[in-house]
């Protein structure tokens, strides 16, 4: 039994056990498949402020953790498979730890890559095909690439790309990108970039050696083009992780998890939700990292009024 616990490890999550455990609430933190988030696939970090040189995004996950642990948070891997929050304690289960239970619940578990679904795709991840720059960018050194998409995530894997790569290709599916102007200024001053708007991936081509290239229908002329690359990056967005609320908590119709606007409260009471797991909009480390605070704040509020468990024999050991 615990006061808290927090499921998802992002700046949210973090921040929320930052918050929780210095208001002496010792929360359980559950960490998922992919500790510390998204931001530890991703390279350096120019906008989260307090760093004027910038941070890596894996050194800034492992200093939050840090700071959470230093208070008391407590940290235990596994996987969420079920949650009950039908009545209090609401109930966790977490596979290869049983179920766990707790007064209240911060859900910050984030979003997730999103695949393109063609042929030749999944068959390839890990071997030509991936959605993490940082994390495998390193095996595409003096090779071609393709960066499939036209948001921030898109320009900013392409620029990371041509530290290894001697030529990266951005594919978007339309001819104007989604990017911010800035982000799209920096892809196209980059001479190792080059440009395949208006074009749709239709498959990954791909022979015993690895990924031989896209394969774009050109929305222009209708004909299939291939576009050779050894690496194809999938930079599309991402799908919240949301999977395990289905029926317990209210989520939008792309499951995200609703939220009072201006807080973080789910529909039911001592349920609070942070990060990108609730944010259509910002979707930013700052913004995931404040919100994860508001839920430390709401959560602690809530339970001001409504502890079920005595506490004080287990604050006087
Ligand atoms: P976005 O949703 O902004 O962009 C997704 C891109 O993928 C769009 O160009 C979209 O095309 C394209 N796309 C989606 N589905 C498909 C498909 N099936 N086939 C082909 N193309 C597809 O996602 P991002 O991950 O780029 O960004 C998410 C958020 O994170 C944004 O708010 C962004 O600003 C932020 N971000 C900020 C960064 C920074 O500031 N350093 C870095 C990275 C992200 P279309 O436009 O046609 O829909």
């Amino acid at each position: 039994m615990y006061k808290s616990i927090i499921i998802g490890t992002g700046p949210a999550g973090l921040t929320a056990a930052i918050y929780l455990a210095r208001a002496n609430m010792q929360p359980l933190v559950i960490e998922g498949l992919q500790p510390g988030g998204q931001l530890t696939t991703t390279t350096e970090i120019e906008n989260f402020p307090g760093f004027p040189e910038g941070i890596m995004g894996p050194e800034l996950m492992d200093n939050m953790r840090k700071q959470a642990e230093r208070f008391g948070a407590e940290f235990k891997s596994g996987w969420v498979e079920q949650v009950d929050f039908s009545e209090r304690p609401f109930k966790v289960k977490v596979e290869g730890m049983g179920e766990l239970e707790a007064e209240s619940i911060i859900i910050s578990t984030g979003a997730s890559a999103r695949y393109l679904g063609i042929p030749g795709e999944q068959d390839n991840v890990g071997r030509g095909v991936s959605t993490c720059a940082t994390c495998d960018g390193f095996f595409f050194r003096n090779k071609k690439i393709v960066v499939v998409g036209g948001g921030d995530s898109a320009m900013e894997e392409a620029s990371f790309l041509t530290r290894f790569a001697t030529n990266v290709t951005v594919v978007n599916r339309r001819e104007e990108l989604r990017a911010s102007k800035i982000m799209q200024d920096r892809a196209k001053d980059n001479p190792k970039i080059s440009w395949a708007l208006n074009r749709k991936p239709v498959e990954v081509v791909a022979g015993d050696m690895g990924v031989k290239g896209l394969k774009v229908l050109n929305n222009e002329t209708g004909q299939e083009e291939l576009i050779e690359a050894d690496g194809v990056f999938v930079a599309i967005g991402h799908t919240p992780n949301t999977d395990f609320l289905k029926g317990h908590v209210h989520l939008d119709g792309h499951g995200y998890v609703l939220v009072t606007p201006g807080t973080t409260e789910t529909n039911i009471p001592g349920v609070f939700a942070c990060g990108d797991v609730q944010d259509t909009r910002y979707r930013q480390a700052i913004t995931a990292a404040g919100s994860g605070c508001m839920a430390a704040m709401d959560c602690e509020k809530y339970l001001e009024g409504h502890m079920i468990h005595d506490w004080s024999e287990a604050l006087d050991k």
